[in-house]
């Protein structure tokens, strides 16, 4: 029980660390966050209450069932679009992290024709197409934001067997095995659409091929390549990078 409590910590320093990477790298600012599914308990997740990731410390990571309602009573005003997080981990039993970002080089792609695609080495764990979800489709004007229930569930069903979805007018939600999978695909797809919009201005652009993101594909989360980006992150953000095992 005591090694349960040890772990559970480990697990929430390294979704701490994910909270300050992601705001150190500018994929988070005031808004947006990333979670996890429980080390224990596969039917919640892991999530700060309503903070910007920047500010957040062990002490502000509550507990949530797939639905979005508190684990425990006392739980402060959560984000209001928690729902993303949930649905996800409802449909997708492969899924142990999750993150939603509102940044801003991805935004064109969610709302010009233009297909956002892999086109650098980095980013070719966003897969080969990113689908596209608009909230208008099936609930007609909202405020854009994902806060209920069906809404999550209508994203997730967007998502499929992807790791990444744009979100019309919005941003993205990304999908991972773990922490440093998810955190690398929000850190390197806006890269990759800030240099795919630059390209876009010489022409024709040649994107990643099938073939190239598959063998790139093949990478394990788990891997010592993956672990030196994770440490040069935590390094930069200020905060220790804890154990690979904890990931
Ligand atoms: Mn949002």
């Amino acid at each position: 029980m005591t090694q349960d409590v040890d772990k559970l910590n480990r697990c929430i320093h390294m979704l701490v660390a994910a909270n300050r990477i992601l705001a150190n790298e500018g994929v988070v600012d005031a808004y947006g966050h990333v979670s996890i599914r429980h080390p224990f308990e596969p039917n919640q997740y892991l999530i700060s209450r309503s903070l910007s990731p920047e500010l957040v410390t062990a002490e502000d990571i509550y507990a949530f069932h797939l639905d979005g309602s508190p684990v425990v009573a006392n739980t402060p005003t959560p984000y209001l679009e928690r729902f993303i997080h949930g649905s996800i981990y409802k449909k997708r039993p492969d899924i142990h992290a999750v993150v939603h970002s509102h940044a801003d080089d991805v935004l064109p792609f969610t709302i010009a024709r233009e297909p956002l695609r892999p086109v650098i080495n980095t980013a070719s764990d966003m897969g080969l197409e990113v689908p596209l979800w608009d909230i208008h489709d099936h609930f007609g004007d909202t405020n854009l934001l994902v806060t209920n229930p069906d809404q999550g569930d209508d994203l997730a069903q967007g998502l499929g067997d992807h790791k990444v979805i744009l979100m019309r007018g919005h941003g993205f939600s990304a999908a991972g095995k773990n922490l440093v999978e998810v955190v690398k695909v929000a850190i390197y797809m806006p890269k990759n659409a800030k240099i795919l919009m630059n390209a876009l201005r010489l022409g024709p652009v040649k994107g990643l091929t099938p073939g190239e993101i598959e063998i790139r594909s093949k990478v394990d989360p788990k891997s010592p390549q993956m672990w030196r980006a994770w440490e040069f992150w935590c390094s930069k953000a200020g905060i220790a990078a804890g154990s690979k095992e904890d990931l």
